[in-house]
């Protein structure tokens, strides 16, 4: 549905905010571009809207190329962070107006039966002779998705449009844009930089930094088989234990203790690291097991703990060694050294540059 190739945008002050981006969304899909502020997302919603020129590259919508389109013929529907509705006007006729005007416009009379459609679809039926300064941010945003959807664009792009809307609404709205992309079969692209959003809506994720991709995958696939130390990092919460070390006498060295390489029953581990070379090794705190009596890797007494429900997270911490684990709320009550160690079968290790060696 969407090919975007070698894409490169260069802004006029030389900065170059993406680097040869390619990537495929397939048609019916929701994915999310994710990723730090500044890392780009916008700017390819806005290539892919027409509200930007590319320096390089090219977009593809069903196989033909849209960047010599103007941005009102793309087919496209965009809803922002502000909502941007008008002020002036009623639900009713924000949602009526994109279909009354333009080339295309067709009559009041024509459109109306597709407005209460969608209206319908986007429960905001009730809301239809306000003025949107009288509305909730929810609903704002309801009505700004309505009048997106109304136009029937093949692709809905969508900046940031939770972020104005507080923790609990945001939840709730996140599950309706879902269902609502899925009934009516749109292609959705959906910008964020929070990770627990885009790994609970998306069919795909686009995970950014720095103007390039860095990993394109289904959301259990970033987390657990991340591609470089960046992506490792950004996915997961609390966020995943790193260690430097170095390889010596065939066992990993951490400074504090010794893993011998023939822990690692995965033979990929034995066979890719080498003899002095230096690493970053990585653990998800859930795979940080303990015990209560001398068992693992090394002992340490808990130095905090974070209560979050059901689980806790535990806080170890011994000069610069500082590592978390999460475990069931009934273990976080010792105040005595626990053994610790790793799942081995679920570390990564990335070599200097960031990758997976591992
Ligand atoms: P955020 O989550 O903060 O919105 P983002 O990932 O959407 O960030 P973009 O808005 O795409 O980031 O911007 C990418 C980079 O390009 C940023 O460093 C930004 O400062 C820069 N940038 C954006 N627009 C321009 C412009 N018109 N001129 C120069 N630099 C720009």
């Amino acid at each position: 549905m969407i090919d975007v190739i070698n894409l490169e945008k260069k802004f006029d002050n030389g900065f170059t905010a993406l680097k040869s981006v390619n990537f495929t969304i397939e048609k019916g899909d929701l994915i999310c571009l994710l990723g730090p502020s500044g890392c780009g997302k916008s700017t390819i919603l806005n290539l892919i809207a027409g509200l930007l020129t590319p320096t390089s590259g090219d977009i593809k919508f069903s196989g033909s190329s849209i960047i010599h389109t103007a941005p009102k013929n793309r087919d496209i529907g965009f809803v922002f962070q502000n909502y941007a509705l008008y002020p002036h006007m009623t639900v009713l006729e924000n949602v009526l107006f994109p279909l009354t005007v333009g080339q295309n416009k067709i009559s009041k009379a024509e459109a109306m039966p597709i407005v209460e459609e969608y209206m319908h679809l986007t429960n905001i039926e009730d809301l239809r002779d306000k003025k949107p300064g009288t509305l909730s941010g929810g609903q704002q945003q309801r009505v700004a998705i309505t009048r997106a959807l109304v136009q029937k664009p093949d692709i809905l792009l969508l900046d940031e449009p939770l972020s104005n809307l507080d923790a609990r609404l945001r939840l709730r709205i996140r599950e309706e844009i879902r269902k609502l992309v899925k009934q009516v079969g749109i292609t959705a692209v959906f910008v964020t930089h929070d990770q627990e959003e885009a790994l609970s809506i998306s069919d795909k994720i686009i995970l950014m930094n720095e103007g390039i991709v860095q990993q394109y995958a289904l959301p259990q696939e970033l987390y657990l088989e991340p591609s470089n130390l960046f992506v490792a990092k950004f996915i997961g919460s609390p966020i995943i234990n790193t260690f430097d070390v170095t390889v010596r006498s065939q066992a990993v060295d951490f400074g504090l203790f010794q893993i011998p390489l023939s822990n690692f029953t995965d033979a990929r581990f034995q066979v890719q690291l080498q003899e002095n070379e230096k690493y970053t090794f990585a653990i998800r705190p859930e795979d940080v097991l303990t015990k209560p009596e001398s068992a693992g890797h090394l002992d340490m007494t808990i130095t905090g703990y974070e209560i979050i429900g059901r689980d806790c997270i535990l806080q170890f911490e011994q000069d610069d060694f500082k590592l978390k684990s999460i475990v069931n709320i009934e273990e976080a009550k010792s105040d005595y050294p626990l053994g610790l160690s790793f799942d081995l079968d679920k570390a990564f290790i990335f070599n200097e540059s960031g990758e997976r060696a591992y």
